[in-house]
């Protein structure tokens, strides 16, 4: 692991925590024009003028939501930040500074740090984010990382959970369910590494499964993509725990139902051919598996054509009254009710809510 994989290492107690963030931050750029002072004095000060301003935290903890047996430091640096601005994009916002708060225990040296900041600066740089604060701690085990993410928008642009109405299509972007089966691959890699460490893993057939697990990536192209083809989302929320829990979070604050139709489902090909090699439903991961990242919203019905044929969206399903529950309409035609059930439930078959 990584105390093995660094020739090199630099304690953290040779920098302290002043001379660790200054370290660490001393190549942070800042770009966004809303950002008076970044890092540098007790707060950031910014500046949105008319625009409206969204604020999203995540928190991520080793063992919880992260395995570093096979997460290498610089993605977990990159996809700590994309899960933030994910949500800015979710609120139909634009993502414009982070702040970054780390705690470690002394196993890991400074290059280990290093590594997962140039994960987060790479992220900031792709999603032009400007990083101005934050903090870097010590912890008795263990990696915590928790990300705040500021963006702007206009008032008239922001999407919110409430708002779909009765009438309106389910639509989701890209493909869903992949990087709860990139997930697999890793776990049972992970698990034949620790039979026989000599075993020099062939991932060829599940490349796009583990980036879209190692390397999510956040829509933000899609507030600019709905803006373009002059729609305004009724409703939007982003896929973290995984499709089904993000219909019933749209429907219970919208006060709706929801037909969600199996036949619909945006699958990769890579995904059902792992699926199969599994010997998992792909319908159960689709719409249970989480972390995709990609963006569900509602829309008029008026606005099927602008949508209709376009590779960025799929039309699922509808909303319906909210007497009418939410249910999976299967390709045999019958309706399931949908149940939710976070990624993490899927091995345990508990509800998570
Ligand atoms: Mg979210």
């Amino acid at each position: 692991m990584i105390e093995d994989k660094n020739p090199q290492r630099t304690t953290l107690g040779a920098l302290g925590e002043f001379g660790l963030i200054e370290h660490l931050t001393k190549d942070v750029e800042i770009n966004q024009p809303t950002t008076i002072k970044g890092i540098g004095d007790d707060a950031a000060v910014l500046d949105f003028k008319d625009k409206k301003i969204v604020v999203s935290t995540d928190l991520l903890i080793e063992g919880v939501h992260f395995d570093l047996a096979y997460m290498p430091l610089k993605h977990l640096g990159y996809k700590a930040v994309v899960v933030n601005v994910s949500d800015i994009c979710a609120m139909n916002a634009t993502a414009t500074q982070i702040t970054v708060s780390i705690a470690v225990s002394n196993r890991f040296p400074v290059e280990a740090l290093e590594e997962l900041y140039d994960g987060i600066r790479t992220a900031a740089k792709v999603y032009n984010v400007d990083i101005v604060g934050g903090d870097t701690t010590s912890s008795q085990k263990g990696m915590i990382i928790s990300i705040t993410a500021i963006g702007e928008a206009d008032e008239e642009d922001i999407t919110y959970r409430v708002g779909a109405g009765s009438t309106d299509l389910l639509v989701v972007t890209g493909d869903i369910g992949a990087a709860y089966m990139g997930l697999q691959v890793l776990e049972r890699e992970k698990q034949v590494f620790q039979v026989n460490p000599d075993n020099q893993p062939d991932l060829d057939a599940y490349t796009y499964l583990i980036e879209r697990q190692l390397k999510p990536e956040a829509r933000k192209d899609i507030k600019l993509l709905l803006k373009a083809l002059e729609i305004k989302p009724t409703s939007m929320i982003d896929i973290s725990d995984g499709l089904s829990s993000e219909i019933m979070h749209l429907c219970k604050q919208s006060n709706v139902g929801c037909n969600l139709y199996e036949d619909k489902l945006p699958l990769d090909p890579q995904f059902m051919n792992v699926c199969e090699e599994f010997n998992i439903d792909s319908t159960t991961v689709a719409i249970n598996g989480g972390e995709d990242y990609e963006l569900l919203f509602t829309v008029r019905m008026e606005d099927f054509d602008k949508i209709k044929g376009n590779p960025n969206f799929s039309v699922i399903g509808h909303m319906t009254q909210e007497s009418e529950g939410i249910h999976l309409v299967t390709r045999a035609n019958t309706k399931i009710p949908l149940k939710a059930r976070g990624w993490n439930a899927l091995s345990t078959d508990e509800d998570q809510e």
